[in-house]
């Protein structure tokens, strides 16, 4: 592979290269088999950066990359961004690929720097902040619809979440369409009248657990309030109404480690030592589906990954114990032995 050409911007190449391979050996080092980035900079410099340390035989798990049209209308009018997300198809090597007919799209701000747009405003009265201004997203949104592809939108308040609600409901009345799997991505705070309606026209979830933990207690003090936020992250109801749920860390806004999400989404203790939304915590079973076979499915590749069936890549992580079998609040410290990931063996150190 050549060594790639890297901008004057990009101060210290050596460096990013470093923490790639830094980042790369903690990733194996999770138990980790295949990765999944929705929301990819629109940069080639950095892409082939990443293709260069990650995309060779070698790398113990593949990368996945779902490009993001907030980046993209940064460098393209919104009629050119079907086109150009088509091109990025070719940005991959090896084992570094972009995913065909998937792209992400944002409705509101981050979940950290209490940007979320609530419905009911946050007790010290600032505001939050949208992403995409409204007529930018539903003009962007019906282009992706129509084109027929899998569109997941980063999501944090419930007021982000009735845009996504409304701008399916609405295209899919105009276009109906089978199987869409418009995937709600994050999903930090819900109201409980929106999980009909997310069953009811066919979105899925992504959600990051580890919110829960980090952030439960402080936003009880902090902006939101005690009974918003033990509710954040409402997994317990997704999980009652049978909707897909899958587990992501987004990171580094959670630990890359799919034991520690399987945990957090579990047992729901937080910085605090406190259990935030006891009825929000998952089985250990319907946690283990977040992290593997539903995680495939969110990204539209429950056919090849997941689970270890035939005609599907035998990936699979080797575990000190059961994450079904031990007591919940010991998840986190079942340790991981390796990883078999297409063939190779991958010992952890
Ligand atoms: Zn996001």
């Amino acid at each position: 592979m050549v060594m790639p050409k890297i901008m004057q911007y990009l101060a210290a190449p050596q460096r990013i290269m470093q923490g790639l391979e830094i980042t790369e050996k903690y990733i194996q080092e999770q138990g980790v088999t295949l990765i999944a980035n929705p929301g990819a900079m629109y940069n080639k410099d950095i892409q082939n950066v990443k293709n260069y340390v990650l995309g060779d035989i070698d790398t113990p798990f593949r990368s996945l990359f779902i490009p993001s049209a907030l980046y993209m209308l940064e460098h393209f009018e919104i009629s050119e961004l079907l086109n150009e997300t088509e091109a990025l198809l070719s940005w991959g090597s090896g084992k570094v690929q972009y995913l065909p007919k998937q792209i992400k799209l944002f409705t509101d701000g981050a979940m950290y720097s209490q940007n979320m747009v609530l419905r009911d405003g946050y007790i010290d009265g600032h505001k939050g902040t949208w992403l995409m201004e409204e007529k930018i997203f539903e003009d962007v949104f019906k282009i992706y619809w129509d084109a027929g592809y899998q569109i997941h939108i980063h999501q944090n308040g419930d007021a982000g979440l009735d845009r996504i609600l409304d701008i399916v409901d609405k295209n899919n009345l105009r276009n109906p369409r089978e199987d869409h799997r418009t995937t709600i991505v994050h999903f930090g705070y819900s109201a409980i009248d929106q999980i009909d309606r997310i069953k009811q026209l066919g979105l899925i979830v992504s959600a990051n657990p580890y919110y829960v933990t980090a952030l439960s207690d402080l936003y009880s003090k902090v902006g939101v309030g005690y009974e918003r936020s033990q509710e954040m992250v409402r997994l317990g109801d997704v999980a009652r109404a049978n909707i897909p749920l899958s587990l992501h860390s987004d990171m580094p806004m959670a630990p890359a480690s799919p034991l520690a999400l399987m945990h957090a989404a579990v047992n729901r203790v937080n910085y605090a030592n406190k259990v935030a939304g006891p009825n929000q915590r998952i089985s250990a079973l319907t946690a283990l589906m977040g992290v593997t076979l539903n995680a495939a499915y969110t990204i539209n590749l429950e056919e090849d990954y997941g689970s270890i069936s035939v005609g599907k890549y035998a990936n699979f992580t080797v575990l000190s114990d059961s994450p079904l079998e031990v007591d919940p609040l010991e998840i986190k410290d079942i340790q991981v032995k390796g990883t078999i990931v297409e063939g190779k063996v991958f010992r952890a150190p």
